[in-house]
C-alpha cells in the first residue's frame, strides 16, 4: 500500500515573511495529520524561513529546481548541497515550466536526478505532454521518451528515491483537469514502464502523483484510481484551507 503524498509547488510566489506566515498557518491547520505525506516547495529565498516555520511538524520541505553541479562558476544557480544545507528533503526536477521557459531537457533532468540522489535529496520528477502532442495522439510516446532519457542509467536503488509527477501541460494552471480516467490511463502506463524497465517491486513501490489544476473538489476522484498516489499542487497550495482540504480528501 502506497501512502498518499500531497506536494505543494509555490512557484515564484511569497517573500520570506509571507512564506513563513503561510507555512506556519499550514502547520496549524494540518496539526499532526499523518495519513498522507505533506510537502511544501517554496522559492529558494523563502526556504530557510519556511523550514523554521514548519519545524517539529508533519510537513516536509522541498525546492523547485537545482543545478547538477555541487559548486562552482554557475552564476545564479543553486546546488543540491545548498538545498540539503537549508533543510530541504525533496526537490522538484523537470517541471514543465522549466522545460518550457528555461530549456530544461531530458538530459539535464537526468543529470539533476543523479546529483540530487547523490546529495541525499529525493527527486520529484515531472513529466507530461503538451496539448498539441495529446491532440496528435503522441502522449504515450512523449512520456516514454521523457522516462527513457530522464531515467537513463539509473539503478533500482535510485528509483526507490524517486517520485514521478505526471502533469499534462494543458492542465497546469489552466483550470482544466484531466479526468480520473485520462490520468489513470497515463499513470498505469508509467507504472508499467517502470515494471518493464526496472522490476515489479520498484513498480509497486514508486509513488505517482498527478498534477494539473488539482483542487479540493477533484482530488477524491483522482486518488480513487489504483495508480494515482497523490498530487503535485500549484495554485491551490497557496491557500491554507484549499491545500488542507486536498490533503484531508486524499485519504
Ligand atoms: C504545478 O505547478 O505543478 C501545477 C500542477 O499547477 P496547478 O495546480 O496550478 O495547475
Amino acid at each position: 500500500m502506497r501512502k498518499p503524498f500531497i506536494a505543494g509547488n509555490w512557484k515564484m510566489n511569497k517573500t520570506a515573511v509571507e512564506a513563513a506566515d503561510l507555512a506556519s498557518k499550514l502547520k496549524e491547520s494540518v496539526g499532526d495529520f499523518k495519513d498522507a505525506d505533506i510537502l511544501i516547495c517554496p522559492p529558494y529565498t523563502s526556504l530557510a524561513a519556511a523550514q523554521e516555520a514548519i519545524k517539529d511538524s508533519v510537513i516536509d520541505l522541498g525546492a523547485q529546481n537545482m543545478h547538477w553541479e555541487g559548486q562552482g562558476a554557475f552564476t545564479g544557480e543553486i546546488s543540491s548541497v545548498m538545498l540539503k544545507d537549508v533543510g530541504a528533503k525533496f526537490v522538484i526536477i523537470g517541471h514543465s515550466e522549466r522545460r518550457k521557459y528555461f530549456s530544461e531537457t531530458n538530459e539535464k533532468v537526468n543529470k539533476k536526478i543523479k546529483a540530487a540522489i547523490s546529495a541525499g535529496l529525493l527527486p520529484i520528477v515531472c513529466i507530461g505532454e503538451t496539448l498539441e502532442q495529446r491532440e496528435k495522439g503522441q502522449e504515450k510516446e512523449v512520456i516514454e521518451n521523457q522516462l527513457k532519457e530522464g531515467f537513463d542509467s539509473l539503478s533500482e536503488e535510485d528509483l526507490e528515491k524517486i517520485t514521478v509527477a505526471y502533469e499534462p501541460v494543458w492542465a497546469i494552471g489552466t483550470g482544466k483537469t484531466a479526468t480520473g480516467q485520462q490520468a489513470e490511463q497515463m499513470h498505469s502506463f508509467i507504472r508499467n514502464w517502470v515494471r518493464e524497465n526496472f522490476s515489479d517491486q520498484t513498480a509497486e513501490k514508486i509513488r505517482l502523483l498527478y498534477g494539473g489544476s488539482v483542487k479540493p473538489v477533484n482530488i477524491k476522484e483522482l486518488i480513487s484510481n489504483e495508480n494515482i498516489d497523490g498530487a503535485l499542487v500549484g495554485g491551490a497550495s497557496l491557500k491554507v484551507q484549499n491545500f488542507t482540504e486536498i490533503i484531508k480528501n486524499s485519504v
